[in-house]
C-alpha cells in the first residue's frame, strides 16, 4: 500500500461514516461459514461478517450476511474456522524490539555454545573492530547452569567488541574489548545503583554489569540508528506481531523517535498493528508545550499515556516487595523513582489531560503509585483518567480495593507463568497466588489487560491464554492456581479490556457493526482445546482494518 492509498482509505472511511446513511453502503468483503466469537455480549456468536471500508458492516447468520452482498463483493469461505477479535497487547516494547531484531543477534538460545556460535557467525560477516551486538539472552534458560562469562565471549569473538543485553534489560554482558573501550578494569568501583560483577574466586571481571553500571557501556555503544532504521524496525516487528494474531499494541516506553517511526511506517504501508504510543516522562514538557496529549492521532497511531517507572523488574528479581525474596532475607528489591518525583511529573501530566502509566511491579511499588494517583484525583479530580498500573504484579486485597475505587487499569504479564516458570521460585508458592492476579482483578470488576512486555516476555496471544488459564509452566509446575481464569475471560482480557485501556472501547475489541475490522482466524477452537495445548493453536490469518496483515 502506498502513502496515498493509506490516507485515501482513512479519509474514505471517515466520509462514509459522516455523510452517508450506513444502510446505503455495500460490503466489500464477506467472511462466511465461520465460528465467530464476537466478544459482543449482545450477540456472542456469528457465522459471517461483512466488512466495508476497514470496519465491520455486519455480523450474524450466514444467510443474513450473504444477503447484503452486492456485485463485486469478495467472499471468503472460512470452512468453519474460529474467528476472534484481533488481540491487543496492552504493554510491549515493539519499536525498540524491532530495531534490536534489525541489528542484533537474537540470543534466546539454550546453551552458551549456541550463543557463542551465533555471535561468531555474525562476527565473520562484520569488519574487524565493528560491534557485534546481541539481545534476549536469559541466564536462567541455558542448559549450562552458569551465566555467560567474559572468557566465553573472548573465545568466540576476540577481534570485535561484543555486547549482549539480558532479555529483561537490567543487565548486560561484554567481552574484554568492550570493558577496555569503556575504561573499566578490575579496580573500577561500582557506580551508585549499579554493579560490575567479579569472579568470586579470582576477583577478575566476570563480564556482567547490572543496572546503572550499564551506563559505562552506553557511552561507547554505537547510537547510529537512522530515521530509516526506525521505520524498518517497525516494519520488521509488525510482521512478527501480525503472525501471532496481534492487531494493536501499546508502545510502553515510547519516545518522539518511536512516534515518528510509527508515522513513517504507516505512511510507507508497513505498519500492520495499531500503535498506542506512550511517551516517557522525560519528554513530557516538550509534548505539553506542543499541545499534545493522550488520544491525539487516529486509529493507527495514537499518543498514549505518559510513562513513569516506580520500581524494579519481576524477571530479574528487583521489584520492590513488602516481604523479601525467597531465600534472600534482606532483599526487598528496588524503588527506582521516589514518590515525590512520581507526584511532580504525574501532576504535570494529569493537569494537562494525559493518561498516566506507571511501571509498578511489587506490592510496595503499587502502593506508592496508587498513593500518587489517589492524591492527584483528590487534589484535581478528572473524569475518567484511567490511571494505569503497568504490570501490577504482586497485589493484596487492600491494593485491589484501591485499584477498583480509582478505576485504575492493571496490565499484568500474560505469559510469565508459562514462559518464565523457572523464575517463579524466587517469589514462592504462597506469593504466586497473588501475582498476575487476573482472577482477583476480574472478580473485583477491574478491567485488566493482556500484556507481553516483549522483549522480556513472549508476545504470542495463544501462549497468554494458556498461561492465564492453566497457571502452569513449560515443565508442568503450577504457580498460583487461585488466579486461573477461563478461556472466555482470557480472550476478553486480550481484546475488550485492551481496547478500554486506550480509551478505544467504542472502536475495537469486539466484532460488531461499526467497529474496526480487526480479527484473527485460528486453526482450532480454543474453547474446545485442551488448555494444556492452547499455545499450539495455529494462527491462520490476521486482519487489521479489513486488510490481511498475515496469511499462513
Ligand atoms: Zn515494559
Amino acid at each position: 500500500m502506498t502513502d496515498g492509498t493509506t490516507r485515501r482509505e482513512f479519509l474514505g472511511s471517515m466520509t462514509a461514516f459522516s455523510l452517508f446513511p450506513f444502510e446505503q453502503e455495500k460490503p466489500e468483503l464477506i467472511l462466511h461459514n465461520a465460528h465467530i466469537v464476537t466478544m459482543n455480549p449482545a450477540d456472542p456468536l456469528a457465522e459471517a461478517a461483512a466488512i466495508s471500508r476497514g470496519r465491520f458492516f455486519a455480523a450474524g447468520k450466514n444467510a443474513d450476511v450473504m444477503n447484503l452482498a452486492g456485485p463485486g463483493v469478495r467472499k471468503i469461505d472460512l470452512g468453519g474456522k474460529t474467528v476472534l477479535p484481533g488481540f491487543i497487547d496492552a504493554h510491549s516494547h515493539p519499536a525498540a524490539a524491532g530495531l534490536s531484531h534489525l541489528r542484533m543477534v537474537d540470543c534466546d538460545l539454550r546453551s552458551i555454545s549456541a550463543i557463542q556460535a551465533a555471535m561468531r557467525e555474525r562476527a565473520a560477516k562484520t569488519p574487524a573492530g565493528e560491534w557485534v551486538l546481541g539481545f534476549k539472552y536469559d541466564d536462567t534458560k541455558t542448559e549450562d547452569g552458569r551465566p555467560l562469562s567474559i572468557s566465553d565471549l573472548d573465545a568466540a569473538v576476540p577481534l570485535h567488541p561484543v555486547h549482549i543485553e539480558h532479555r529483561g534489560g537490567h543487565t548486560a554482558y561484554a567481552n574484554s574489548l568492550v570493558f577496555r573501550k569503556a575504561g573499566i578494569d578490575e579496580k573500577t568501583p561500582d557506580p551508585p545503583g549499579g554493579k560490575i560483577d567479579h569472579d568470586p574466586s579470582s576477583g577478575k571481571l566476570s563480564g556482567r554489569v547490572a543496572e546503572s553500571a550499564q551506563a559505562f557501556f552506553e557511552k561507547v555503544l554505537p547510537h547510529d540508528f537512522t530515521r530509516g532504521d526506525h521505520r524498518e524496525g517497525v516494519k520488521l516487528i509488525s510482521k512478527m506481531l501480525a503472525k501471532t494474531g496481534i492487531t494493536s499494541a501499546t508502545e510502553a516506553q515510547g519516545t518522539p523517535a518511536d512516534l515518528r517511526a510509527y508515522q513513517d511506517a504507516r505512511d510507507s504501508g508497513d505498519l500492520l498493528y495499531r500503535a498506542y504510543c506512550f511517551i516517557n516522562y522525560r519528554f513530557i514538557d516538550a509534548m505539553i508545550e506542543a499541545g499534545v496529549r493522550t488520544g491525539l492521532g487516529d486509529e493507527w497511531v495514537r499518543v498514549g499515556a505518559m510513562k513513569m517507572v516506580c520500581d524494579g523488574s519481576i524477571s530479574e528479581r528487583t521489584a520492590r516487595l513488602l516481604a523479601p525474596y525467597e531465600g534472600r532475607p534482606n532483599d526487598y528489591g528496588i524503588l527506582v523513582m521516589t514518590e515525590d518525583e512520581l507526584y511532580t511529573h504525574g501532576r504535570k501530566a494529569h493537569l494537562a489531560g494525559w493518561q498516566i502509566g506507571t511501571h509498578a511491579n511489587g506490592d510496595v511499588g503499587i502502593d506508592t503509585t496508587l498513593r500518587v494517583y489517589e492524591r492527584l484525583q483528590r487534589e484535581s479530580p478528572r473524569r475518567d483518567p484511567r490511571f494505569r498500573l503497568e504490570h501490577c504484579t504482586v497485589v493484596n486485597d487492600g491494593l485491589i480495593a484501591r485499584i477498583k475505587a480509582l478505576g485504575a487499569i492493571p496490565t499484568p504479564f500474560s505469559t510469565y507463568v508459562y514462559y518464565h516458570g523457572e523464575k517463579m521460585r524466587y517469589y514462592g508458592a504462597e506469593r504466586l497466588n497473588h501475582m498476575f492476579a487476573l482472577r482477583s482483578f476480574l472478580d473485583a470488576g477491574i478491567r485488566a489487560t493482556q500484556a507481553s512486555d516483549y522483549p522480556p516476555g513472549e508476545f504470542i496471544p495463544m501462549m497468554a491464554l494458556q498461561s492465564e488459564v492453566t497457571r502452569t509452566d513449560t515443565k508442568g509446575n503450577i504457580w498460583g492456581p487461585q488466579q486461573r481464569i477461563t478461556v472466555e475471560e482470557a480472550i476478553r482480557v486480550g481484546t475488550v479490556n485492551g481496547a478500554y485501556a486506550s480509551y478505544e472501547e467504542n472502536l475495537k475489541g469486539s466484532i460488531e457493526t461499526g467497529k474496526l475490522a480487526d480479527l484473527v482466524v485460528l486453526g482450532r477452537d480454543p474453547f474446545k482445546e485442551n488448555p494444556a495445548t492452547l499455545v499450539t493453536i495455529p494462527v491462520e490469518r490476521t486482519m487489521a482494518g479489513g486488510r490481511w496483515t498475515f496469511e499462513s
